[in-house]
């Protein structure tokens, strides 16, 4: 990548997510701009995969913008659950689904399955595509293997974290200081590949 300043779009309207990436990414040169700079609505996530999902939001916002874009798709994959809820994590317990309300639908569909049965990972795709018909996306992700607790614990987080146990802290990612969190997680381990190849640029 060439030493001037690249604007790029992240196809998301998540400050954490921005501000997270944009950390990494400042090094390289690299300006993140939110979509709702360009007022880019939110396009229907139709994909039967997260690397799917992820193409879909950022084509369209590299569309909209002209630029080249950031976008990404993650979510939860129980094993008892056959992989569920998946690419549908934050509409599990329907469209207009809260935090609360996914947590404690799955709560319910692992009710009586004991805890060496309820293994479970995050799962975090990023994209990077140079333009919308850009034929070779750069494509990252990230899994972070943990369990699902019996109940929640927690305040930090948000989505499914009050539930995700984590071995290697002994706690629920909901109990990580944000900081360790980014360093461990899904999401993590995809910027972390993500600035490593657009570096190799
Ligand atoms: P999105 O890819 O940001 O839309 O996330 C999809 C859904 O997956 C979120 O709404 C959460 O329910 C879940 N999810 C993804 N990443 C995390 C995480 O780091 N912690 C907790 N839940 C997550």
């Amino acid at each position: 990548m060439s030493t001037e300043i690249q604007q790029v779009v992240l196809a998301s309207n998540n400050r954490g997510k921005l501000n997270e990436l944009q950390h990494r990414l400042g090094g390289l040169g690299i300006k993140l701009l939110p979509q709702s700079q360009f007022a880019i609505d939110s396009v229907a996530e139709t994909g039967l995969s997260f690397v799917e999902n992820a193409i879909i939001k950022a084509r369209h916002a590299c569309k909209i913008s002209g630029l080249p874009a950031i976008a990404d798709d993650s979510g939860l994959e129980v094993d008892a659950l056959l992989g569920a809820p998946g690419i549908y994590s934050a509409r599990f317990a329907g469209e207009e689904a809260t935090d609360a309300d996914n947590n404690q639908k799955l709560l319910a569909k692992l009710q009586g399955t004991p805890s060496e049965q309820r293994s479970a990972r995050f799962r975090c795709l990023l994209v990077y595509m140079r333009h919308a018909d850009d034929p070779t996306p750069l494509i990252c992700q990230g899994s972070w293997e943990g369990f699902i607790l019996e109940e929640p614990r927690g305040d930090n987080g948000f989505g499914y974290d009050p539930l995700f146990f984590v071995p290697s802290e002994h706690c629920a990612s909901a109990e990580l200081p944000a900081d360790l969190k980014n360093r461990l997680s899904h999401r993590g381990q995809a910027m972390k590949e993500l600035m490593q190849r657009l570096k190799l640029k």
